[in-house]
């Protein structure tokens, strides 16, 4: 059995659409949240999520379609693709994600979009790796929102580890520890690698895999510059930051 683990989406199915090539139909698919804002098609991306996912949570910009949620926290550029997103974004659509629910637990790993508890805090340090930590009891957290590729670790005495998967790669779970897994973004990577990311993972094999990959950038670009989206939004998609 392998999920797999998508997060950050942001209105490019040029993106998903070569992700969902990697997935095998009979993987369990799982949403982090940030299916839309940023990108040119986020109705598109949030009827394949709707129809193909087993479950998702609510990302921040997804919150911000909906109700300005934080707008004003927003960089100038953010601030006019959700305006722009709340202007396309269908009734039916604008419904489901109004039903996402902020987290999501199973039996041996949380989904939160940024963090437990605090859902949108960025975890960007190991003091703040450290606080999410003590948020949760849940041994595994699947987490997107900063859009890199990387992982936290807590051993048992306390001690915080930290990798970044910037060209992908994999981890083994170790027992008696903890780990807090960024999945990385599929429709914007901001860890200086443009190509996208998510991750598979397999719980009998205590195995994640990051995933990164080629999807045809200039395409998504052309769709920006025609829906008159900020061409800063269209530039750092091939600077990957
Ligand atoms: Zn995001």
């Amino acid at each position: 059995m392998r999920y797999a683990i998508l997060s950050d989406i942001h209105g490019n199915i040029e993106s998903l659409d070569r992700a969902l090539e990697r997935v095998a139909p009979e993987d369990r698919l799982l949403c982090l949240g940030d299916i839309v804002g940023y990108g040119p098609n986020p109705n598109e991306c949030v009827e394949l999520i709707r129809t193909r996912a087993e479950g998702a949570v609510l990302g921040n910009h997804d919150l911000a379609a909906l109700e300005n949620f934080g707008v004003e926290y927003f960089n100038d550029a953010a601030r006019a693709a959700i305006a722009w997103t709340q202007s396309v974004l269908s009734d039916e659509n604008r419904a489901w994600l109004n039903g996402l629910s902020y987290e999501l637990r199973f039996p041996d790993f949380l989904m939160v979009h940024g963090a437990p508890v605090e859902y949108f805090e960025y975890i960007l340090d190991k003091r703040t790796a450290a606080s999410a930590f003590a948020r949760t009891d849940a041994p595994l957290v699947f987490i997107g929102h900063t859009h890199i590729a990387e992982y936290w670790v807590q051993e048992p005495d306390g001690t915080i580890g930290h990798k970044h998967m910037q060209q992908g790669g994999e981890l083994v779970l170790e027992e008696g520890k903890r780990y807090i897994v960024d999945v990385g973004s599929v429709g914007q990577p901001r860890d200086l690698n443009p190509a996208a990311s998510f991750a598979l993972y397999e719980p009998q094999k205590r195995r994640v895999e990051w995933v990164r990959y080629e999807y045809p950038i200039d395409a998504v670009q052309q769709k920006i510059h025609d829906a008159h989206l900020p061409e800063y939004l269209a530039m750092r998609l091939e600077t990957g930051r």
